[in-house]
């Protein structure tokens, strides 16, 4: 209850917040710019959506399989695989592991995953050293918050905040380009990388035929992670295996053309184990965590677990006007938006974020626009569904519904219900789920069966 109060509050005061309408409209646009491009350069595009569905959808029902077919070759590869059931777990193997090697400074690549974990909050706590690598996470950590998109971290703030934010705590000019405070964070991180004892990612996709992992990233910084520092570990969850390495030749390009817009991501990086005897790159040790925390429920509870086919491409967030008007943080779940409120419930308490399943117009913009065709509109009145049945409701709204089923099965009793008794009633659901800012429901003058009787034809 407390998260959903928390929900409100913050979505009316963003809601309110003009500039931060401006800025966020500015760079959704742009990215809806790159969008629109990217997509035009596919000939047959609905088709190749059709197959991506259809090959992520072979991987999920092949799951148990595919993942243990991984753990065998990448092990052959000389990597290690740990299993983790939930958060707490894949934290506590982390930080056993940097204890192992004796790691204190971090540099880590963009992860959703770690972002579910609160990882560097427990790395912080273990008195690790922790450097986002990416430019949008160095930026949002510099700030002390949270990613605000799963793209693209630091989408809520313009070039002018993100000077001053360097000003203020790198103590450099005010009023820098781009392209200087681009170079800035790049000096500062070179160092890092050079240094670091440990380099954290996550993953794009697992591939189990070649027992490796492949990342995907615009900067360089994820190679650098994983290549300079001894010990390499990647948290992936369970959900992003792919049946073979030639599934991603569509992958790829579908990915970048909705993340992005681009025809393909810069660097294309798969993994498949440590470094090996004459390589002069990559880690000593490379571990790589498979993640469930709480991705087994959703697989077994259906229609939800159409929502694992998600590439992580962002494009549902831009399309969707709730996160348009409330923006990322507010949600205040690691995943936001359309696709965040089907699947952060089983990741991160069902019931004490079913609320976010309302944040939802229902408009089905982003069932429209998702590459792998998740019906994420529909998956969000399922959550609601289950929510029902399976979240507790206080009291007095419990006895506000059943009164109006009882009233909606007995409408002879409905018809006795004075007028000012249904004006109250309505301003007691105004209060319940209506925003100040709208309209207060006003009952009709009279009802509708009264008003045909009178005008029935006889
Ligand atoms: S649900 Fe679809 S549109 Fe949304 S992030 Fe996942 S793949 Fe992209």
């Amino acid at each position: 209850m407390a998260e959903k109060q928390r929900f409100i509050q913050q979505a009316a005061q963003k809601a309110a917040d003009a500039a931060h309408f401006a800025r966020l409209q500015f760079n959704l646009g742009r990215y809806q710019q790159a969008l629109h491009r990217g997509k035009s350069r596919w000939q047959q595009l609905e088709q190749a959506r059709r197959i991506a569905e259809a090959r992520k959808q072979e991987a999920l029902a092949q799951l148990p399989e595919l993942l243990e077919t991984f753990e065998r070759r990448f092990t052959a590869n000389g990597g290690e695989v740990r299993w983790a059931r939930t958060a707490e777990e894949a934290r506590r193997i982390v930080i056993r592991l940097m204890k192992e090697e004796g790691a204190r400074t971090v540099v880590k690549g963009k992860s959703m995953v770690s972002e579910e974990l609160h990882l560097n909050e427990t790395l912080e706590a273990a008195g690790c050293e922790v450097w986002e690598t990416d430019l949008g996470e160095f930026i949002v950590q510099l700030a002390g918050e949270k990613p605000y998109h799963i793209v693209t971290p630091a989408m809520h703030k313009s070039k002018e905040d993100v000077a001053a934010l360097f000003a203020r705590k790198l103590g450099l000019p005010e009023n820098l380009t781009p392209q200087q405070l681009t170079m800035a964070a790049r000096r500062i991180l070179r160092r890092r990388f050079r240094t670091a004892d440990a380099g954290i990612t996550g993953a794009n996709f697992i591939v189990p035929d070649v027992g490796g992992i492949l990342l995907l990233e615009n900067e360089g910084n994820i190679r650098l992670s994983t290549a300079l520092p001894p010990l390499h570990i990647a948290i992936v969850g369970i959900e992003k295996v792919i049946p073979r390495l030639h599934d991603l030749a569509l992958l790829l390009p579908l990915l970048a053309t909705y993340g992005t817009g681009q025809r393909i991501t810069n660097y294309n990086t798969l993994l498949t184990g440590p470094r090996r005897a004459g390589e002069k790159g990559g880690p000593r040790r490379m571990v790589v965590i498979l993640l469930d925390n709480g991705r087994s429920t959703l697989y077994h509870t259906r229609p939800q677990s159409d929502a694992l086919r998600c590439i992580r491409c962002g494009a549902c967030l831009a399309v969707c006007p709730v996160y348009q008007t409330v923006g990322g943080h507010t949600y205040g779940t690691a995943y936001s938006g359309p696709i965040g409120s089907v699947i952060s419930p089983f990741y991160e308490g069902f019931c004490d974020h079913a609320h976010i399943s309302h944040a939802s117009s229902l408009c089905g913009a982003c069932t429209d626009i998702c590459p792998v065709r998740i019906p994420l509109h529909e998956l969000l009145l399922e959550n609601r569904h289950r929510a029902a049945h399976t979240c507790a409701t206080p009291l007095p709204e419990r006895l506000a519904w059943r009164l109006w089923q009882w009233l909606m099965r007995h409408p002879e009793w409905l018809e006795r219900v004075p007028h000012a008794a249904r004006r109250l009633s309505l301003r007691l659901v105004g209060r319940m789920g209506w925003q100040p800012e709208r309209a207060p429901l006003e009952p009709a003058p009279a009802s509708f069966r009264r008003w045909w009787k009178k005008r029935r034809p006889s």
